[in-house]
């Protein structure tokens, strides 16, 4: 077990001075839209970016979800049947939830922007909106709330910036999948630690995307082919490590 605890020693010579700048995971959101037209476009949009969206199609099923998961943000529709927004919002603060909310509101319901800011929204957008434009204010909120100035993620010669979507070895730009691209993140998010099959799974779905058997060997095979063969270790049994780099 000695090269084990030698590893792990290099790791934090290595690992530790940069690690404050490493914490970026697969973020796992709450989209909450009753227009399945809305809601579709948002999830599918959102997915792309490489986040992990669940979609709540009325305000109980929303509070379901938040009481059952825990989300990084929540997007929030205010007109909702069922339980309207500004109550699953209200709600939610009330038990002490934290989590970011971005609030979706009709263009000439000022009042409800109000409300729901009042009641602790983080911020809002105005129907109709601009995808890319959405996909922005949740970065903006996500790294508000970590609290990084410093939007890179770098490990050894491997450089990641989850605003942009966009990764580089030594320089050179890489072509990685949204679902690469999450599964290196959850990798570089707990450097040195394991992750089994099913951790790096729910990191890169949301629910009611049918996960193929195999999905995350067949990513972590195009990923080594991607940023080097060593560069991320199976560990037998158990799951998969990001390995120190020079
Ligand atoms: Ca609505």
């Amino acid at each position: 077990m000695v090269p084990v605890e030698l590893d792990r020693l290099r790791w934090i010579a290595v690992v530790l001075p940069v690690a404050f700048i490493l914490i970026m995971e697969t973020m796992r959101l709450l989209l909450v839209e009753d227009d399945p037209m809305i809601g579709e476009s948002v999830q599918k949009g959102l997915r792309q970016d490489g986040f992990a969206v669940d979609w709540a199609r009325d305000g109980q099923a929303a509070e379901l979800a938040l009481a059952n998961d825990v989300y990084d943000l929540v997007v929030l529709d205010l007109g909702l049947p069922r339980k309207s927004g500004l109550d699953v919002l209200a709600g939610l603060r009330e038990r002490g939830n934290s989590v970011p909310v971005l609030v979706l509101t009709a263009r000439d319901a000022v009042a409800d922007r109000v409300k729901g800011l009042d009641r602790g929204a983080d911020d809002y957008v105005v129907k109709p909106f601009d995808l890319d434009e959405l996909a922005a204010r949740v970065r903006a909120l996500l790294r508000r709330r970590s609290g990084r100035a410093e939007p890179l993620i770098t490990h050894g010669d491997l450089v990641v910036n989850p605003a942009t979507r966009e990764a580089s070895l030594s320089g050179t730009p890489l072509a990685l999948s949204a679902r690469e691209f999450a599964l290196l993140e959850a990798l570089l998010d707990r450097p040195g630690a394991i992750l089994s099959r099913t951790q790096l799974e729910e990191r890169i779905y949301g629910w009611g995307e049918e996960i193929e058997s195999n999905t995350v060997e067949v990513h972590i095979h195009h990923l080594r082919d991607k940023i080097g063969r060593d560069a991320i270790e199976t560990v037998r049994g158990l799951g998969y490590r990001l390995r120190s780099r020079p």
